[in-house]
């Protein structure tokens, strides 16, 4: 098989400037590196251009010259929208005798955005691997029909019936992550964290309304969207990796589900022994319980990261989240009773929520006491089951941001109570330092008394509160 260069590019300055994160070298990708591997194994070279934080697009002009590949992929999500289009735009105008694609969970979910990006011939939905090397041979052959025959191949302009994504189900098979090709010493995973990031998983057993998952497991075959890898080969990764990067001190486990069932735990516990580090997972708040937490323990778990979402029983069960208060505190004590450490993810912002939704929210967070809090403003991403409800409410269409009819719409409350609710845990702080009760008067009346809050949010400017906590 004739040897391709293939060149990825990564714009994470999309999602770190969505997420207000300032980074020296970025962060390894799973993606690109599994699929890196798979070429590789495949006799191809492949090469990244990793935007960390501001694009410079004749930087990336002259790094594509410089590489001079036979084909350009496009990692793409959907907050890395503006990079996306500046760069679409400079393989429409220079580089169209290329091979381009676009994959990633941005054109996943919402494939019909190939359209609209003439720099690009193909979008590849859902998993890569398989695609890519179908897309390679043709090419060779010059057969574009039979690319885009490719069941989760779109050519620009093709209309598709049906999209299926073919992929390994045994994912063992699979090479060891290409961390090269990020120059993984020097990412700020392992330079200033001294973390490995690594899947056990790919998929997810629910269909939250808000998340991607929903979407994309529809072009998949029963039974094959999630799935996972073995113990044993997740722990032949980290080894070779510790081997090559000596100073890991943790691992961080991204799958969305780090686990699905009991006996996996089990024989991964025993696997893992021979590793022995730290670990972060998530898991949803209904996987704990004492046989789990036993486990966890038992196997080095440090913290478990986990979607509480909303503080209201009712949005909690509309979006597809536990809907009880009481299996989230189990979940939480359970879990900081055995010495692991906890984390909170929550969003504010859905349709129909109220301000008392958002302070029951702040006071469940208050309660729990998860030592790590992370809160996002919900974001209605393309083709999402949620999407489907508030489409035609969108204040905003082309950034698919705050709505019509929602606490939304009041971008300055939003703000206040975004700051609040990102920086409780200063104030408890800060409460409890001061042992003042008057405060602590205070921060009953913001939670008990959301009329008197909002009040108190719209009479403050959100530099105000971040001067405060
Ligand atoms: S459990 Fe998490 S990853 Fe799975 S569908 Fe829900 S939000 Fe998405």
């Amino acid at each position: 098989m004739k040897k391709m260069r293939i060149q990825f590019i990564y714009p994470e300055s999309g999602y770190n400037k969505y997420n207000n994160l300032t980074l020296i070298n970025g962060r390894y990708y799973h993606g690109i590196g599994q699929l890196s591997a798979f070429l590789k194994q495949n006799g191809h070279d492949t090469g990244l251009i990793h935007i960390v934080n501001e694009i410079d697009i004749e930087k990336v002009e002259s790094d594509i010259r410089k590489y001079d590949p036979d084909i350009i992929c496009l990692s793409s999500t959907t907050h890395m929208l503006s990079e996306i289009i500046l760069i679409n735009d400079l393989l429409e105008k220079e580089f169209s005798d290329k091979t381009t694609i676009i994959g990633g969970i941005a054109i996943s979910i919402e494939p019909e955005l190939i359209d609209r990006l003439k720099g690009f011939d193909y979008a590849v939905i859902g998993d890569g691997e398989i695609a890519l090397i179908e897309i390679i041979e043709n090419l060779k052959r010059s057969s574009d029909k039979k690319i885009s025959d490719i069941s989760n191949v779109i050519k620009r302009g093709q209309k598709k019936e049906r999209i299926n994504v073919r992929c390994h189900k045994e994912f063992d098979e699979l090479p060891f992550g290409d961390r090269d090709i990020f120059d993984f010493e020097n990412t700020d995973d392992y330079k200033l964290f001294k973390r490995l990031p690594m899947m056990t998983s790919r998929g997810c057993r629910f269909s939250c309304s808000f998340c991607s998952n929903s979407v994309l497991r529809k072009y998949y075959f029963k039974d094959t969207y999630l799935r996972f890898r073995s113990p044993k080969d997740v722990c032949d990764e980290i080894a070779y990796c510790i081997q090559k990067y000596p100073e890991i001190r943790s691992i961080q486990f991204q799958s969305d589900l780090f686990f699905d069932n009991k006996e996996w735990l089990d024989d991964f516990v025993k696997e893992y022994k021979r590793i022995a580090l730290p670990y972060h997972c998530l898991m949803r708040v209904e996987q704990v319980d004492k046989d789990v937490v036993k486990l966890l323990k038992e196997s080095g778990c440090e913290q478990v990261l986990m979607g509480i979402e909303s503080g209201s029983e009712s949005t909690r069960k509309s979006i597809g989240k536990t809907p009880k208060t009481k299996i989230i505190f189990k979940a939480f004590e359970l879990l900081k009773r055995n010495g692991i450490k906890t984390g909170s993810f929550n969003m504010m912002g859905f349709l129909k929520e109220t301000t008392e939704d958002i302070f029951k929210g702040i006071y469940l967070n208050a309660i729990l006491k998860p030592d790590l809090i992370q809160v996002s403003i919900y974001y209605p991403y393309k083709n999402t089951l949620l999407y489907d409800q508030v489409k035609d409410m969108l204040y905003n269409k082309h950034y698919h941001t705050y709505f019509e009819r929602s606490l939304m719409k009041e971008k300055y409350l939003v703000k206040n109570f975004y700051y609040f609710y990102k920086n409780y845990e200063y104030l408890m702080r800060f409460i409890n330092e001061k042992k003042d009760s008057r405060l602590f008067w205070l921060w009953e009346l913001l939670i008990k008394n959301s009329l008197v809050s909002e009040k108190i949010l719209r009479r403050n400017k959100p530099e105000t509160f971040r001067i405060l906590f």
